[in-house]
């Protein structure tokens, strides 16, 4: 023991005293002092004392209550009580609190020594067992810290690499080295042979690895497979656990995907004897779990690649052409078909900005106004004659998908069809003028009687209807052809008044009622004012014509951003879905037309024809017995439209 031990001793003034420090100064040690709680504290924290020894009250405090709160920041400081007298149930009191040792009077100076060095030693072996087990803790703690983070890179690995193999080895060499063993596998069953084959293994030569079959049955890691629980032992002689080596020891855990057992993971010693703890055994089975992870990963993204293989493959062979972009507009995929249209090349495209790639202006102007546009058909016209119809479907969670279907051939027939019809309506109007005439000369020239007559209202009616048709069919041909180049300032409201006017009889009939949503102040409008009063006719006559008695109409006229907006809302038959998208086309009529209500189908055709001549937009929303809104878009005045010529 140094001599130079400091022996911090905690007393007041007291008699007892100056013998303390002369007989622990005469034995080689050094003394220091502390009068009360204040300076024993200080002291305690500037001098580390050897030792401390404590009266039974201390400046008026009880010295054990002091000793208990010490030896909460101190644990392993030795303390002597110097109590008054030979008190039991102190002591009894004392050892409960931790104090290593007791004086009392009467006091002789080898008995003040010996306590002191009987303290001393005690507390040195208890510093001694102190530190061992500190030891002993650290090293299973690194332990514990290293198998961690083995299992957190080996977590990562299966997270960042889809080479199954790699992680397979590395799972295989994490529980080599984290049981210590000589040897480690992973068997996988081949439900064909039912036999086990190594898919992963540490410390096996390379061909007996890849040779390695093992039957299901009568083996341990079939026992496995079968019961689905894991397996070790350790024994003195060596067991023969597959046909082909003897180990010592061995843990074999399963591995699991979706309830089943598809393969083991084991570790073995051939040489040592050295077994396998519980702890081990754990760290097998969290390993198996990332195998399984791995190869299920690998499973699933296998079926994955191959869906996509095949939906690839689908995809380019489409004859009509498919983009299919991001919610920022970038290209994820685009196929032959549309790469030819657009003559693109054979480049990789994916990740481009769809207007970067796509630069034709038909195909820009439907992405731009797309937002605002409903219309889900567009079509997109090339110079050499091509001519493709556009749908641009927005798909939840990924973009949008256009498709492109080149209807050149059907553009062309259309034409073809125009031109007959309008040659044949042409050739029409002469001898129906002619029939017309000589029908009214009827009467003028002889007496009808009733019969007749009516016959004659018959040929009226007929030879009317077709001549209505015959100028409908001319009209369109002219507006088509962009002979109406006329242009004139036109407030809309007029209009829709002077309609409304014409159109009061027939809605009384109907006991229909009208409301009108008129914006004060309307920009006006440049255009041809026999067509937009065609197109404001044909409008509200439909609404008339497919709203039963006692519906409503409300007509809507509204400015906003230089545009005139013209709705037209019913709460008549609707349209049915799979009509709506043809409902423009030439002679087509729904299919919930009332077959009592005359129509050539020709109407709306007209319409169409007349905003987009006026550089406008039509579209329609409707439901099957609940209405119909017709929506019209055409530019004010200020706006300088160009009326197609
Ligand atoms: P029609 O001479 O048949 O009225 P249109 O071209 O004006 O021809 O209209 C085409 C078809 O659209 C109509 O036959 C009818 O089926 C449908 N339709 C037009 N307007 C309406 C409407 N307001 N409500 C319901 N259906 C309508």
């Amino acid at each position: 023991m140094p001599k130079s031990d400091l022996i911090l001793l905690a007393m007041d003034e007291s008699p007892i005293l100056g013998l303390l420090e002369r007989a622990l100064h005469a034995s080689g040690y050094a003394v220091s002092r502390a009068q009360d709680s204040e300076s024993l504290d200080r002291s305690l924290l500037e001098t580390t004392p050897a030792l401390l020894l404590i009266t039974q009250t201390l400046n008026g405090k009880n010295g054990l209550d002091l000793c208990r709160i010490i030896l909460e920041r101190f644990p392993t400081l030795p303390i002597l009580l110097y109590a008054d007298h030979d008190d039991n149930a102190l002591f009894k009191k004392a050892v409960k609190v931790g104090i290593s040792d007791f004086l009392y009077p009467p006091l002789r100076i080898d008995d003040i020594v010996n306590a002191i060095v009987h303290t001393q030693k005690r507390a040195e072996r208890m510093g001694d067992w102190v530190r061992r087990e500190v030891r002993r803790t650290t090293v299973s703690l690194q332990q514990r810290v290293d198998e961690m983070e083995t299992l957190v890179k080996l977590g990562g690995t299966i997270q960042s690499t889809l080479d199954l193999d790699s992680v397979l080895t590395s799972v295989v060499t994490a529980a080599v080295e984290l049981t210590g063993a000589e040897e480690g596998q992973l068997l996988i069953l081949d439900d064909q042979t039912s036999e086990l084959y190594m898919r992963a293994g540490r410390n096996f030569e390379e061909n007996f690895a890849r040779t390695f079959r093992l039957p299901v049955k009568d083996s341990i890691a079939g026992q496995v497979i079968h019961t689905g629980q894991a397996v070790s032992f350790c024994q003195d002689s060596p067991n023969k656990i597959k046909t082909s080596f003897l180990v010592y020891a061995l843990i074999y855990v399963p591995l699991r995907i979706g309830g089943q057992v598809i393969g083991v993971l084991g570790v073995d010693n051939r040489q040592n004897k050295r077994p396998f703890t519980q702890h081990h055994e754990l760290l097998m089975s969290v390993l198996a779990d990332y195998a399984a992870v791995a190869i299920n990963n690998a499973r699933l993204f296998e079926t994955s690649e191959q869906e996509r293989a095949k939906l690839d493959t689908t995809i380019a062979s489409i004859q009509d052409g498919v983009i299919l972009i991001d919610k920022n507009r970038n290209i994820l995929l685009i196929n032959p078909a549309a790469r030819k249209a657009f003559g693109l090349g054979l480049g990789d495209l994916t990740g481009l900005p769809v207007l970067n790639a796509v630069t034709h202006t038909d195909f820009v102007g439907i992405l731009e106004s797309i937002s605002e546009n409903p219309l889900k058909h567009h079509e997109i016209a090339f110079d050499d004659g091509r001519v493709f119809n556009t749908q641009y479907v927005p798909v939840a969670e990924i973009g949008a998908v256009i498709t492109l279907e080149e209807i050149t051939h059907l553009k062309m027939l259309d034409r073809l069809k125009s031109d007959f019809i309008h040659t044949i309506s042409h050739d029409l109007r002469s001898p129906l003028t002619a029939i017309m005439g000589y029908v009214e000369l009827l009467d003028r020239v002889g007496p009808l009687n009733d019969q007749q007559k009516q016959f004659v209202r018959h040929v009226q009616n007929s030879a009317q209807n077709i001549t209505s048709l015959v100028n409908d069919l001319l009209d369109l041909g002219r507006i088509e052809a962009g002979f109406d180049t006329r242009k004139d300032e036109i407030a809309l409201e007029t209009i829709v008044h002077y309609t409304l006017d014409n159109l009061n009889q027939q809605m009384v009939d109907k006991n229909q009622n009208i409301t009108l949503e008129i914006q004060q102040n309307l920009p006006p409008l440049r255009g041809n004012p026999i067509r937009l009063r065609q197109m404001v006719d044909n409008l509200l006559v439909n609404a008339v014509k497919y709203t039963p008695a006692g519906g409503s109409l409300t007509i809507r006229l509204l400015a906003e951003n230089n545009q005139i907006i013209f709705e037209v809302i019913d709460t008549g038959v609707g349209i049915p879905t799979v009509d709506q998208p043809h409902i423009f086309e030439k002679f087509y009529r729904a299919s919930n037309a009332p077959k009592n209500t005359p129509g050539t189908g020709l109407g709306l055709a007209i319409v169409k024809s007349i905003v987009e001549n006026h550089n406008g937009r039509i579209w329609l929303e409707s439901t099957v017995g609940k209405g119909s809104k017709f929506a019209v878009v055409l530019p004010a005045s200020t706006a300088e439209p160009e009326i197609a010529q």
